[in-house]
């Protein structure tokens, strides 16, 4: 790495000098509410369609140290006010999804999580603790509550096998990533096992941004652009190339995952990746267009992104059956996310496809 381009660690200690951040103006005003009895999703309002989300974070008090990772990315007042809002999973958060009509949010671990712990063992420990401990909170709120597997891929054998349990033995729909684990993606040969099984178990595995080990020398002297705002973005568009790129899904034509913020740009690629990959200097060959991975094993959320253009070049682009509704919880402001969901422009159909069948379609939800 260039001496001048400082690595993940030595980020960290300049954190507090950040700027403006994706946080800003949501309802961040809240405290770790208590237990609640389970109960069932309300009926929606007149004019709210039912929601499923699937990018909607939690915390454990264990996971608080890795979370301070995110500490270079977004204001530490407000990093400051975030974890009590993630450790609940009791009336505030079922409050939050009543009244903005999401009846289940699919819940994961707000990142980076084990995927930069660099003790393989404690990883593995810890991330099956944390999966145990997610699934006891599904068990209290069954019809509200969905959950996506921690996984240690510091050991990529240990991740199927984990992702095997906690979808047959625990009910959760699939796993979701963190982007790298401590400088691995996902795309790499020793991951051959994850994908097979993956593939064998049908799943779903969502690849949510995280910062690199290292920072790029684009983002020398602009902290905006480093985080939510534009780096996680060009990150994790990247990490799916990759996988598409070494033919992942050639290999394993059952694996799919799923992308954030309205699939990282990546629904205005098709075109200019399909005309360019010929011309490339290429490493890997593949059997089909890159468009055809898009389409065929790529599906897509709203985190972040509530925009009826964005969406219309979505659904057209990645497909009908690809794009699903979510928040981003707490880092997004639900009712955002939900009253333009309620109203996005596109048909009826599209609309109820979105905001929760494609999601039970893919994830296999009943309700
Ligand atoms: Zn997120």
């Amino acid at each position: 790495m260039p001496k001048s381009i400082p690595s993940r660690r030595q980020v960290l200690g300049v954190a507090g000098a950040l700027g403006a951040t994706a946080l800003a103006g949501h309802a961040l005003a809240a405290d770790a509410g208590s237990a609640a009895p389970a109960h069932a999703p309300p009926a929606p309002a007149a004019g709210r369609v039912g929601k499923i989300a699937l990018e909607e974070h939690i915390i454990f008090p264990d996971f608080i140290d890795y979370l301070a990772e995110t500490k270079q990315n977004i204001r530490p007042d407000l990093f400051d006010k975030v974890v009590p809002i993630l450790s609940d999973f009791g009336e505030r958060r079922l409050a939050t999804m009543d009244a903005n009509g999401v009846d289940m949010s699919v819940l994961s671990i707000s990142g980076p999580g084990v995927q930069i712990e660099p003790d393989t063992a404690k990883a593995v420990r810890l991330a099956a603790s944390a999966n145990d401990r997610l699934a006891k909170e599904m068990q209290k709120q069954p019809r509200r509550y969905g959950g996506f597997a921690h996984l240690a891929l510091q050991d990529p054998r240990a991740a199927a096998d984990e992702l095997e349990r906690c979808m047959r033995d625990l009910g959760m729909q699939g796993a979701l990533v963190n982007g790298e684990t401590n400088g691995a993606y996902l795309d790499e040969p020793r991951y051959e096992v994850f994908w097979e099984r993956v593939a064998a178990l049908k799943a779903a595995v969502y690849i949510h941004p995280g910062n690199p080990p290292a920072m790029a020398p684009a983002y020398a002297d602009h902290p905006e652009l480093w985080g939510p705002t534009w780096s996680w973005a060009a990150e994790t568009c990247t990490h799916a190339l990759r996988l598409i790129f070494r033919g992942t899904f050639d290999r394993h034509t059952d694996a799919r995952i799923i992308l954030g913020h309205m699939g990282e740009t990546l629904p205005i690629q098709p075109s200019r990746l399909d005309s360019r990959f010929p011309i490339s200097n290429q490493r890997y060959t593949l059997r089909r267009k890159p468009s055809d991975y898009i389409r065929d094993n790529v599906f897509i959320t709203t985190s972040g992104v509530f925009s009826d253009s964005a969406l219309r070049c979505a659904l057209d682009a990645i497909g009908p059956r690809n794009v699903m509704f979510s928040i981003d919880y707490p880092f997004e402001d639900s009712k955002v996310a939900c009253d333009w969901m309620d109203h996005a422009g596109a048909s009826a159909a599209e609309r109820q496809a979105v905001a929760s069948g494609n999601a039970a379609a893919l994830l296999r939800i009943t309700r």
